[in-house]
């Protein structure tokens, strides 16, 4: 296997938590380039914050009923 080949899996594989802090959307985005999200689905804001989350990470989301959201991110096997 190349050293490109390698570099652009990496690349591929690259994924983020993004949330918008305009209207709290919030998605997993996969990108294949390293370029950042680039707007809000929603609401059109271009302020959008992202935690990256390697390939034996994943994040669980609770929303309760009250409205408040909480976000567990830990690492798999
Ligand atoms: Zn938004």
């Amino acid at each position: 296997m190349s050293q490109q080949f390698r570099e652009y899996e990496q690349k591929v594989r690259k994924a983020s938590f993004v949330l918008c802090p305009s209207c709290y959307w919030c998605a997993t985005y996969f990108a294949t380039v390293d370029d950042k999200f680039p707007e809000c689905p929603v609401c059109r804001s271009v302020v959008i914050d992202s935690i990256p989350i390697s390939e034996s990470e994943f994040y669980h989301v609770n929303i309760t009923g009250n409205g408040n959201v909480e976000l567990r991110f830990r690492r798999g096997a």
